[in-house]
């Protein structure tokens, strides 16, 4: 699934109507091989010198408002990062002692957000939800 993605990072710039620079083009294929989502520290770590913290946010941001990086909150006190864009929908395991994330996939039912539909009284209509499970990985079992 991966490899698939880190071949179209010129794509999804493309598509977003983003000038596609080398910057940008390397930042999309790290997080594409990504199995999960990746914190701004690590992503810095791995981008090396040419990328310094203000240039890396503001790529980031960028990414987000297009649709082409989903941000989450797993209470690290960070954001995390991962690919967007034409990736299918699936959940993630959070362990809460060493912080390990995993994609995991998703089995929702239909009635899933009809239910949620019905019990949410003042929406009209949901486009997408994210979910977490929080737990201990098999390393800190
Ligand atoms: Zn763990
Ligand atoms: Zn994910
Ligand atoms: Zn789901």
């Amino acid at each position: 699934m991966e490899s698939f993605y880190a071949t179209r990072t010129d794509e999804m710039l493309r598509a977003h109507g983003l000038s596609r620079t080398q910057g940008r083009i390397a930042l999309l294929k790290l997080l594409a091989s990504q199995k999960a989502p990746v914190s701004s520290a690590f992503l810095l770590r791995k981008l090396g010198t040419s990328w310094d913290e203000t240039t890396l946010y503001r790529a980031l941001n960028t990414f987000v408002t297009y649709g082409i990086l989903a941000q989450f909150d797993f209470g690290h006190g960070h954001a995390h990062y991962e690919i967007a864009h034409d990736k299918p929908h699936h959940h993630h395991a959070v362990c809460e002692s060493c912080g390990h994330i995993e994609d995991i996939p998703a089995h929702d039912s239909p009635q899933l957000t009809a239910s949620a539909l019905k019990a949410a009284r003042g929406f009209k209509r949901f486009t997408r939800h994210s979910l977490e499970f929080y737990g201990l990985c098999t390393k800190c079992t």
